[in-house]
Order: C-alpha cells, then sequence, then structure tokens
C-alpha cells in the first residue's frame, strides 16, 4: 500500500454529494436515461469531463442533485462515501450536505437528513462512530463481526464520522434557520456545525447571518466557505464573525490575511479543487505555502473528491511533493489536523492514540 494512503488522515472538507464515486453517478445517470428523465448521452459528457470552470462545476451540482436526490440514493452514497474514505485510512471525517426539500417526492430536509444518517448506519465493512453519547456501543450495534473472534474484533477499522449541515447560498433566511433548527434536533445523531457553502457569486452575507449568529449562541460550531471569488466586504465580515474555520480562503487582501493570522482561524485547504477550477493558477503560488511556512493552523482537505477524481491521500501526496516535504513532517501535518475538528475531546484523544500507535508502523 502507498504511504500516503497508509497515513493516517483527518478530513474537514468534504462535500457529500461531491464526493459521490463517479462509478455510481454514471450508474444512477443511465439509469434515470433509460427512464427518460434525462438525456444520458448529454449528461455522460459532462460527467465525464476533467477539467472544469468554477461555473460549470455549479452546473454539474445541480445536475448530479437531481440525479442523487431521492432517500434511497442519498443513503447510497453516505454508505459509499464513508467506507471510500475509510479505505484510505481516513480515521475522522466530517461530513457536510446540504439538507433538500422536494415536495414531489415527500423528500423535507429533516427526512434527507435521516436518509444520510441511514447511510451511516449501512456501513459494514468499518465500524463508524458517529454518536457522540454512544460512541462504544454503536461500534458494536453497527457492524459487529458475526464470528466471536476476539482478535477480529479487534483489528476491524473504525472511522469516527460527524455531520455539518450546509446552508446553500440560494437558500432564505428561513430556510437557513431551518437547517440550524434541524441541526440542533440532530446533535445525539452526531451533527456538529454548519457550514456556508453554495455559488459564491450568488446571495449575500446579512441574509444567512441570523441562522449562524443562533447556530453559534446554541453551540454548534462554524465553518464558511470563504474567499472562493474576490469579494473584499464578505470576507471581512465573514473574518469578523470568527467562525472555528473557514473553507479555501484565496481572494483574501493583505489585511484580511493579517486578521486572518492573529485570530488564528484554521483554514480547511483545497488543492485540487482551487487548482482544477483555476482560482489558483499553479501549486507553486497555491496559499497553502505562505499558511504552512507561517505555522498557521491548516488541514487538508478534498472538497470533491468525486467531481475532481482525487482523494485526500493524493492531496497529502501534492502537498508534500510541492513543498518538498518528508516524512516526518507529513506525518504530523497530518496528525495536526486533530485539533481543528469539531468533535469533543474524548475524540481527539482517541485520535492522538491512534495516530501514535501508527507513527511505529509507518517509517
Ligand atoms: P451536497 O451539499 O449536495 O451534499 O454537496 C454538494 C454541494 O456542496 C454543492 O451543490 C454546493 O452547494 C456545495 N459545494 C461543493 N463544492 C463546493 C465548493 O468548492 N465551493 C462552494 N462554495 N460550495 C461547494
Amino acid at each position: 500500500m502507498e504511504w500516503w494512503v497508509s497515513l493516517p488522515k483527518v478530513e474537514l472538507h468534504a462535500h457529500l454529494n461531491g464526493s459521490i464515486r463517479h462509478s455510481t453517478l454514471l450508474e444512477l445517470a443511465q439509469a434515470l436515461g433509460e427512464k427518460g428523465v434525462i438525456d444520458f448521452s448529454e449528461v455522460e459528457h459532462v460527467i465525464l469531463k476533467n477539467d472544469r470552470s468554477f461555473r460549470e462545476v455549479f452546473k454539474l451540482f445541480d445536475l448530479i442533485h437531481i440525479i442523487t436526490t431521492d432517500h434511497a440514493t442519498v443513503t447510497r452514497i453516505t454508505k459509499e462515501v464513508i467506507e471510500d474514505f475509510a479505505s484510505e485510512n481516513v480515521v475522522y471525517l466530517e461530513l457536510r450536505t446540504t439538507p433538500k426539500r422536494n415536495d414531489s417526492i415527500g423528500m423535507s430536509k429533516r427526512s434527507y437528513v435521516e436518509a444520510v444518517i441511514k447511510g451511516l448506519r449501512a456501513v459494514s465493512s468499518v465500524d463508524v462512530a458517529f454518536m457522540p453519547d454512544n460512541e462504544n456501543s454503536i461500534n458494536l450495534v453497527n457492524s459487529l463481526p458475526t464470528t466471536n473472534d476476539k482478535c477480529n474484533v479487534n483489528t476491524r477499522k473504525r472511522i469516527f464520522v460527524r455531520l455539518l449541515l450546509s446552508i446553500d447560498r440560494r437558500e432564505t433566511t428561513a430556510a437557513a434557520m431551518e437547517t440550524v433548527m434541524l441541526a440542533l434536533e440532530m446533535r445525539h445523531l452526531g451533527v456538529v456545525g454548519i457550514d456556508l457553502s453554495g455559488n459564491p457569486v450568488v446571495g449575500e452575507w446579512t441574509t444567512y447571518l441570523p441562522a449562524l449568529k443562533f447556530a453559534r449562541e446554541q453551540g454548534l460550531y462554524i465553518t464558511l466557505h470563504c474567499g472562493e471569488v474576490p469579494n473584499s466586504l464578505e470576507i471581512q465580515n465573514m473574518l469578523d464573525f470568527l467562525p472555528q474555520r473557514i473553507g479555501h480562503a484565496i481572494f483574501l487582501d493583505e489585511q484580511d490575511w493579517r486578521k486572518l493570522k492573529s485570530d488564528k482561524i484554521p483554514v480547511e485547504i483545497c488543492l485540487t479543487s482551487n487548482l482544477r477550477t483555476m482560482s489558483v493558477p499553479s501549486i507553486d503560488v497555491h496559499h497553502f505555502v505562505d499558511l504552512y511556512n507561517a505555522k498557521h493552523p491548516l488541514v487538508l482537505c478534498t472538497d470533491d473528491s468525486g467531481v475532481f477524481s482525487t482523494s485526500l491521500s493524493n492531496e497529502y501526496k501534492i502537498a508534500a511533493t510541492s513543498l518538498g516535504l518528508g516524512k516526518k513532517e507529513v506525518f504530523e501535518l497530518s496528525k495536526n489536523s486533530i485539533e481543528f475538528v469539531f468533535a469533543d475531546s474524548g475524540v481527539k484523544e482517541e485520535l492522538r492514540k491512534n495516530f501514535d500507535s501508527a507513527a511505529k508502523s509507518l517509517d
């Protein structure tokens, strides 16, 4: 197994529908094509295209949503996404998704999230720990091997999963508030926070602010997609809000960088995503380099492993190669991500132990 794959990793910025397997997306599109819902020959071309502009990425998401948004499919892709991350030794995954309402198929935001939770429970190839108050028993209930072999139980892989509910920038204040209320109700099922995402050229910061403020008052963690396009006022407003993390952080000016650094707001870095969408022209001018050298808190992430054909192992490989990092530094970079997870201190402690025991076998 390649070293990058064996390395234990923490994924904090992965969108559910963006992480869908290519094979699953094509299979589902074909099935809808056969039913006459979509024209498969046109859709196939869009799915298989490799480099996409930012605008094209969001057009692809609209298509993916047509293909994936029913309860059974949401459950299926959740299960597959977790299996895929676990198979490359992601030991903690914060998965984010936008709860969607579709009256024509009886889907509410709540039933959408319930379908996601069903996907968490459906995973059997690895132990999934997602309920904060029930972390140990869920492993046993979820996936106890049928054998009594004690060794087998001890050697099964385990992945911690937490959920972030995303507010889409197209949504109204009321819809954003509905998502926050749902997150609060579903805390016992592993929902830990709120993300603001969606097409960055759409919507206004003031629309989401009341819901984000309320979420924070109620103790939910907040991460914001920030600075994906040049929008100085919004970037300042977002940094002033002091979210627990931000994603991307591309178009910040000198003053914004100073603020980000002095407030030590951790940044979710998505290298392949930024390069593929041409938001950053090349890896050597990516702000990751400066932030890493400045020892700013950061975490490498995939963003949309399906849409951008990447994996977290690949992101570590790219980062290490471009900065000339040795294995020890890469291991520390990965381990350090634990400090920015939105789970409690017990989980962090478990993860540290996990990394320490992996360190012995990773030379
Ligand atoms: P979902 O929330 O449907 O599970 O995941 C796909 C959605 O995540 C997209 O429709 C979009 O709202 C959001 N998303 C995925 N990638 C990006 C990104 O790079 N930037 C932003 N702003 N939003 C994204």
